[in-house]
């Protein structure tokens, strides 16, 4: 008789005790009947690299990249990124493929299942992301690719609003009329989506928004997930957003898209998330 030992997998990042993603990827699993091992790995912040090349070298199969080492995950992979990681200029997913560290960023890919699963798909919309840094970044190309009508990212530091812009649109020219960027104060509403990819709900506020940013039938969705409303949903209630979500979808999301990659099988979100949200505390 033989015996196989279960694939190895993990998630890299410094803290990394709060991840979900273990619980994540093993719900998935049970769902396909997939063996596997998911571990939380807390890497050094000066050996992410060692930590990675370590776990490979050991027969893993792939890794998931948490703060704040997603931009370091995308020049480790940087010879072999799909275009969702190039253009995002930082990578959540790392798996090894003919002796080779391969890259993919699915933050984006988590975001847009979500917005379809609340019934607000990006097509066709105007669509304002408010925010520029790592969540931003993995977002811009995916939303666009899904065809908004307009976007516009907007920024506390108008700068790497700017930025950003200037780093999509260097490889995607094409993208030109559609795309704009600036500062907080310079949302240009009304909006059909409104997505909060700062970290301001962190210290308990809202961005500092102006009015008027929602249409009538507008989604406002905050990344940031907790067991009750973020600052940024009540905010957006309380300016006449039609409805508002948080990012626990996206977070589900994201995962499954990865879980994709490896396995080459998209497992089943509805229970996981279901599982997740039933929970007394998932902040
Ligand atoms: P970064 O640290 O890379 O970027 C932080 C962003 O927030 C910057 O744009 C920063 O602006 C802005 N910001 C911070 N504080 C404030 C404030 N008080 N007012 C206005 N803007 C502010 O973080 P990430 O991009 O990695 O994460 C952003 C959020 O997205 C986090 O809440 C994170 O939990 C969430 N997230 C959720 C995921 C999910 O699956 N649901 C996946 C990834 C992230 P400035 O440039 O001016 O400093």
């Amino acid at each position: 008789m033989t015996t196989t030992s279960p694939l190895r997998f993990g998630v890299v990042g410094n803290p990394i005790k709060h991840s979900r993603s273990p619980s994540i990827h093993e719900a998935f699993a049970a769902q396909t009947g997939i063996a596997l091992h998911y571990e939380r790995i807390l890497a050094p912040l000066d050996a992410f690299d060692h930590t990675c090349h370590d776990f490979f070298q050991q027969g893993g199969s792939g890794l998931n990249i948490t703060v704040p080492f997603k931009e370091q995950a995308y020049t480790l992979a940087q010879d072999h990124l799909t275009t969702r990681g190039r253009l995002a200029g930082a990578v959540n997913t790392l798996w090894m493929e003919d002796g080779h560290i391969h890259g993919c960023n699915t933050d984006g890919e988590g975001l847009l299942n979500d917005l379809r699963r609340l019934g607000h798909d990006p097509a066709g919309k105007q669509v304002l992301l408010v925010g520029a840094g790592g969540a931003a970044r993995g977002a811009v190309f995916p939303l666009l690719d899904a065809g908004c009508a307009r976007l516009r990212i907007i920024n506390r530091s108008p700068d790497r609003a700017t930025q950003l812009l200037d780093h999509v649109l260097e490889q995607l020219p094409e993208f030109a009329a559609r795309l704009t960027a600036g500062g907080l104060s310079q949302a240009q509403g009304p909006w059909d989506i409104v997505i909060n990819a700062t970290s301001s709900s962190l210290g308990g506020s809202p961005p500092d928004l102006p009015a008027g940013l929602y249409t009538p039938d507008a989604l406002a969705y905050d990344m940031m997930y907790a067991s009750q409303d973020t600052p940024f949903m009540t905010q957006a209630k309380a300016q006449g957003a039609a409805s508002v979500a948080d990012g626990l979808g996206m977070l589900v999301g994201q995962a499954a898209a990865s879980f994709a990659i490896w396995h080459g099988l998209r497992p089943d979100m509805t229970p996981v998330l279901q599982a997740l949200r039933g929970s007394a505390s998932y902040t």
